[in-house]
């Protein structure tokens, strides 16, 4: 889950640009913008809905399940969806991974169970425990890295299973930038996609938050008054996470710099290949895809099953 301590939306005096209203006035930094609650609300989902539709990334009819981890991006991202898919007629549910880490997950889940209560959202839980899986330093590999090939992989397979036409992930516009700047710092130079089209065994993904600066989710929740899992994980390290400080950094100078940066990116830099959308190579021993022999949730099952298989770090 990702963990940050971007500077909160302030309330300020003044009015609403949208209806003049005077309380509770936020200051969205980012587009230059005051806006009250009501307006702010509005104004949120009008943004998501229109990443959604710029990039064809929702049909009517489509079942979408949203990959809820209960942290304030993936809950912002569920309830706007929700309220999106009654206008435009598609079908949302919610998958959670239950990422056995003792009591910690337990509450996660918790959190989980209770926003998509609320919401009238079918939830549905996988828990990696029941697999044999833990997230946990393997030879090689960060936890950070384990946990990611292992929602990375059942995602697919647990939307397949719940009849999925399209799965949509809360990466932010943070998430994206960090992105291309590793790439760029290892002389990669491609952005990655809003959309991945559906390929053999894998379901269409979508990234409806592509633009949306994280405190400003984390700000829906609070004005929608909807709980999120806020602890930290337990593997949680800053390392990946610190270089996002630089954003922040370069937004205070810059307002609204992060965005403009974005979409200058986009302007010049490809979408790129991801390490989803690689094979089409399959695992020899599940059928899976994968870029190597056996995928990664085959090499980790291995691993927990013996403590002796050496998987390959990606
Ligand atoms: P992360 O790899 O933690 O950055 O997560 C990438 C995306 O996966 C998030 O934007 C969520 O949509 C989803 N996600 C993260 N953790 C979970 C989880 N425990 N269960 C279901 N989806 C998750
Ligand atoms: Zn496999």
């Amino acid at each position: 889950m990702s963990e940050d301590n971007h500077p909160p939306v302030q309330q300020v005096e003044g009015r609403c640009r949208i209806c003049g209203a005077r309380t509770g006035v936020l200051r969205l930094t980012e587009f230059n913008l005051k806006l009250c609650p009501p307006c702010y609300l509005r104004f949120y989902e009008r943004r998501v809905r229109r990443a959604v539709e710029k990039h064809d990334m929702l049909q009517e009819g489509d079942r979408v399940v949203v990959a809820v981890s209960g942290g304030k991006d993936s809950t912002a991202l569920l309830y706007a969806l929700r309220r999106l898919g009654v206008v435009m007629g598609f079908h949302l549910s919610a998958l959670h991974f239950h990422l056995n880490m003792g009591e910690y997950s337990d509450r996660n889940l918790g959190v989980v169970e209770e926003q998509c209560s609320r919401a009238g959202v079918l939830l549905r839980v996988v828990r990696i425990g029941d697999m044999g899986l833990r997230v946990q330093k393997v030879k090689g590999w960060h936890p950070c890295a384990v946990c990611g090939a292992i929602k990375r992989s059942l995602l697919d397979r647990e939307a397949r299973g719940m009849d999925a036409t399209v799965v949509a992930t809360a990466h932010t516009l943070e998430d994206i930038l960090l992105f291309a700047f590793k790439n760029l710092l290892s002389r990669k130079y491609y952005l990655p996609p809003p959309v991945l089209p559906a390929a053999e065994r894998l379901v269409r993904k979508v990234k409806p938050l592509y633009y949306m600066p994280e405190r400003l989710n984390l700000e829906y929740c609070r004005q929608r008054d909807i709980p999120v899992f806020a602890e930290k994980c337990p593997a949680w390290s800053p390392r990946g996470h610190a270089l996002k400080e630089v954003f922040d950094h370069m937004e205070r100078i810059i307002p609204s710099g992060k965005l403009q940066l974005l979409l200058s990116l986009r302007e010049t830099m490809p979408e790129g290949e991801t390490t989803d959308r690689e094979p089409p190579s399959y695992c020899t021993r599940c059928g899976e895809p994968t870029s190597q022999p056996l995928c990664a949730m085959c090499q980790l099952s291995d691993w927990f099953a013996h403590g002796s298989a050496s998987p390959a770090p990606r």
